[in-house]
């Protein structure tokens, strides 16, 4: 018998400051229903949250203004599958080595993430990257000031790494951390893999 599955995932995307509105672009190409989160209401019934790029000292001071900290955090403990790009995933990080001090962050990931790793706007890049978890067709994507992860915990599954071995991606359950911003690339096959998990949770 096939299974008939008319599953339509509904993400919220943080939109505070950054690059929320390329995500949210690419969550309407693949057919997903994507809400810009802005008021605590906002997070009602979604099925996976993605924390964009942008400045997480930004971003994390805002969420804390608009009453939005304390809910995301919720969702985590629930085990709502959750994305963070960039400075998204400083913010999910457990440990970052040079959080400004006080920062606000959600700290769920067991990672250990370092701030502006590669330097200043001006040592952003652009790379190919392999990331079996997505095929093999190399993944062309952009990093912008962004951090790197350190270490990482047990349960933590690497996904990518560049040539030198510094680790870019990674997954822990329904946890996805990203160091770039996949959402620039036209490549929507991270997007994708994000989807798969959320469907998992909801199937
Ligand atoms: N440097 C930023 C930060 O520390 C992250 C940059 C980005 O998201 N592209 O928050």
């Amino acid at each position: 018998m096939t299974e008939t599955y008319n599953f339509r995932p509904r993400i919220g995307v943080l939109a505070l400051q950054g690059d929320f509105e390329a995500h949210l672009k690419m969550l309407a190409e693949l057919g997903a229903e994507g809400i810009a989160i802005r008021l605590p209401e906002h997070l009602d019934k979604l099925h996976g949250i993605i924390i964009p790029g942008g400045e997480s000292t930004t971003i994390g001071k805002l969420m804390v203004v608009y009453d939005l900290r304390e809910p995301l955090q919720q969702k985590l403990r629930e085990g709502i599958p959750v994305w963070g790009t960039c400075a998204g995933l400083i913010l999910l990080a457990k440990e970052t080595d040079n959080a400004l001090a006080g920062q606000p962050l959600l700290a769920s990931m067991d990672i250990r993430v370092r701030r502006n790793a590669f330097g200043s706007q001006r040592e952003s890049f652009e790379t190919d990257l392999t990331v079996p978890a997505l095929g093999e067709a190399p993944f062309h994507t952009f990093f912008i000031r962004g951090p790197l992860i350190e270490t990482v915990g047990p349960e933590v599954e690497v996904l990518a790494t560049l040539d030198d071995g510094t680790i870019v991606a990674a997954r822990e359950g329904n946890l996805l951390g990203t160091a770039f911003h996949p959402e620039v690339s036209g490549d929507t096959r991270f997007h994708q893999y994000f989807l798969r998990i959320v469907e998992g949770v909801n199937r």
